[in-house]
Parts: C-alpha cells; structure tokens; sequence
C-alpha cells in the first residue's frame, strides 16, 4: 500500500501549498465499498483535509491518494439512480437546445457522461452527441440506450484528438466531474481547444458556499480534489481563454449547486453575452469572503461541533433502546460515519437503490448495505439521512415508514429529528 502525497501547489493557479483550514481524520476511501468476502481485510485509511489557495481562491484536498487508489474499475456511481438528477437534466438539455439553437448539425459533448443519462435527452430531440466517460460500466450502459461513448479521462490531449478527427463541439457540458480531476488545467484548456469559436461550456458543480453555509463537510472526501467558488472558476478559465457568460443557482441540487456557463472570451460581445448574473454572483460571494481565509479558518471548529452533536444523538437514542438504520450508501455518507465515529454499534445497517452497492458494505464503518425495502420490513425507530441532499425524495418514498412511527435525522446543516 503507497501513503498519500501532500500537496504542495495549487491546482489551478500553481501558486504554493493551500492553506488547511479542515481535517477530518484519516479515512478509508469513501466509494471503495467492501464485499462480504473481504470483510476481514483491513481498509487502509488515508489523511482527509482541505485547504485554501490564498492566490486563486480554489479550496482543494490537502492530500491525495496513490494514483492506484482512484478510478477504481468498479467505482459504483451510476447517475440514473436519482429522480431528481434525471429531471434537472432534462430541463437543462432543453435549455440549452433553445438558448444554444441547436439542431441536426450540432454536436454537444459531456465529458464525464456517465450512463448518457443527460446525453439521451439530446438524441431524443435528433441532436448528435458524444459521451467520453472513463469507465466502463456506464460507458456500455450509454451506448445502450443510444449514446455513443469513448471511455477515457478527457483533457487537452483527447480534445486535440478530437480536432483532429475533424470535430468540434457548439456545447460542451461537464457535470459534477471537475472536482474529480487531478489535471485541472489539462482539463480546461481541452474545453477551449473542442469548443466552436461561438460555442458555449456549461458546468455544473456543487459550490463551495453553500459548503461552507450548510456545514456539508460530508462532500469533501479524497476523490474530490476541489470545491469551487465562482470566483476560482472564473480565474481558472480566464487562464485558458474562456469568459464567464453566466451563471445560475440550484440551493436544492446537491446541497447547493451552480451551473457556470462560459464561452471564448474573442466571442463575448460578438457571438455571446454577458449575463448580469455573473456579476451579481462574484460580487455575493466576495461579499461573503469567499475569496479571504479568514471565512474558512473557522469552518473546522463548526464541523466538530456538528459531529458531537450527531453522535451524542445516536448514543442517546441507542442508550434509550431504539433501533437506527440509515439512507444513502454515496461517498458522503461514507465520510460522515468515518469521521464522525459512527459504525455498527449506532447503526444497524444502511439502505440503499443502487443494486451495485447492495449487499456490500460501507468502508471503514463496515454499515451493512441493503435494498430500501429493509426500511419496511425491519422498521427502525430512526432513520439517519446519509443522503440528505435528496431528503424531501426520501422522505416521500418513505411514507409508509413514517405513517408506522418512524423518524428521520437530518444531520446538516444541524441534526435534527424529523
Ligand atoms: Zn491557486
């Protein structure tokens, strides 16, 4: 087993080592969910903190695992799995086929397509498209429902192959994907070598305001590199000839989502306008501080008080005799036990709908892994939100769980019994 690397420059800017501000501990490798056949082996555990780039504003990881840690073969995400991901990417795909004019001689790119989730909703409207995702899984499942796929991590390289191939695209959307990767300014610049010269980018990433104000200290785990204000966005693309056209907020995606939408900077003015949004939204979070540390210095002391909280929670319920499971076996439910010391002496097992994970088991805590039809038959006294981010879909599923006498906890931005 290879130990983690600190990190020692920005990711973005290049300037030198982040400033931490957040350590939660050493902790096993949030999506690495172990099957009942390893159950005796050990989960090597790895330091898990972040840090703030005085210079470009970009808070990031500060360590990062072996390259063999990560992009594992069997990395169990597939996108359709969430209701609320598959509307929202919808609406997004028509929007963009309205305010982007698109049509038969188009071509919109995802990189990180995942499952070709989003992608579909293109190819249903007669717009070609390409998916480039690096893992297999989902890769055969895209090309199964019609969306061709390449299976490889996108940067400047593949998008110069691209070109090559005599194709450019008049959109490009990457979605939840650039935290995850390492080579941040390979990746940016391959935007700006595949886009058109009038195309438009359009990402989407949990942003890290909504972070800091609804303490989701349990997004942040070792596959994340980064977590982006619009401000270190900004900064990043501007290195690579791309300007911010505009941006929009979803408080209910992901705990706080943006969606930053850019073109060439030659085209704003010409082909591509500004929008006011993207003014009003720097101007918001420098105003919030999101570009000085002193916002960040405090957010460690917040996180701890949060911890102590749940888990003083658990304990007493548990002391009292009730029974606890808990919903959601995503990466961040993962570093929410792991580092707040919750394991099977508080929580009896863990449901969730991806059929790839059940049966598993969370690493670290070692949370059994069940089908959420375990919530009805075993009838647990509470049920812990690990996936919070979805809790009204939850909670809705769950009606019958509730009419019987169950309880839900919330644990972020505080804990609380629902
Ligand atoms: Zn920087």
């Amino acid at each position: 087993m290879s130990a983690a690397t600190e990190v020692t420059t920005c990711r973005s800017c290049g300037g030198g080592r982040p400033r931490p501000f957040l350590s939660l501990g050493s902790t096993p490798v949030a999506n690495r969910l172990v099957r009942a056949d390893a159950l005796d082996a050990v989960d090597p555990t790895f330091p898990l903190g972040v840090g703030f780039c005085e210079r470009c504003a970009l808070v990031q990881l500060t360590h990062v695992l072996p390259a063999d840690e990560i992009f594992d073969q069997d990395y169990p995400y597939f996108s359709s799995f969430t209701d609320m991901l598959v509307r929202h990417s919808e609406k997004n795909a028509v929007d963009l086929i309205e305010s982007c004019g698109l049509g038969p001689d188009s071509l919109v790119v995802e990189v990180a397509s995942n499952d070709g989730y989003l992608l579909k909703a293109f190819v249903e409207r007669g717009i070609p498209v390409l998916g480039i995702e690096p893992t297999p899984g989902p890769a055969a499942a895209a090309r199964q429902v019609g969306v061709p796929t390449r299976e490889e991590f996108f940067g400047a390289e593949v998008a110069r192959r691209l070109v090559d191939e005599g194709l450019r695209a008049d959109v490009i959307i990457a979605n939840n994907v650039m935290a995850h990767v390492p080579d941040l300014n390979s990746f940016v610049e391959g935007f700006s070598i595949l886009l058109k010269d009038d195309g438009v980018l359009s990402i989407e990433n949990p942003g890290v305001g909504a972070l800091l104000d609804h303490t989701e200290f349990d997004t942040i785990y070792h596959e994340h590199f980064c977590y982006f204000s619009t401000i270190a966005v900004d900064a990043l693309l501007r290195r690579h000839g791309l300007e911010l056209i505009g941006v929009t907020e979803f408080p209910e995606l992901h705990g706080g989502t943006l969606r930053w939408r850019a073109a060439k900077a030659a085209a704003v003015g010409t082909s591509a306008a500004v929008d006011a949004s993207v003014g009003r939204v720097l101007a918001a979070e420098r105003a919030a501080g999101l570009d000085s540390y002193d916002r960040y210095a405090g957010f460690g002391a917040e996180v701890g008080e949060l911890q102590d909280q749940l888990r003083a929670l658990l304990t007493d319920l548990k002391a009292k005799g009730a029974t606890i499971a808990a919903y959601g076996a995503a990466a961040k439910g993962a570093t929410m036990v792991n580092s707040t010391g919750i394991d099977t002496r508080l929580i009896d097992f863990v449901v969730d709908r991806n059929t790839h994970k059940q049966g598993k088991y969370v690493p670290g805590a070692r949370l059994p892994i069940l089908p959420a039809e375990a919530v009805l038959e075993r009838q647990p006294d509470y049920l812990l939100l690990l996936a919070w981010n979805v809790k009204n879909e939850i909670m809705t599923q769950q009606a019958e769980y509730a009419a019987r006498g169950g309880a839900f906890i919330v644990p972020v931005p505080r804990p609380v019994i629902i």
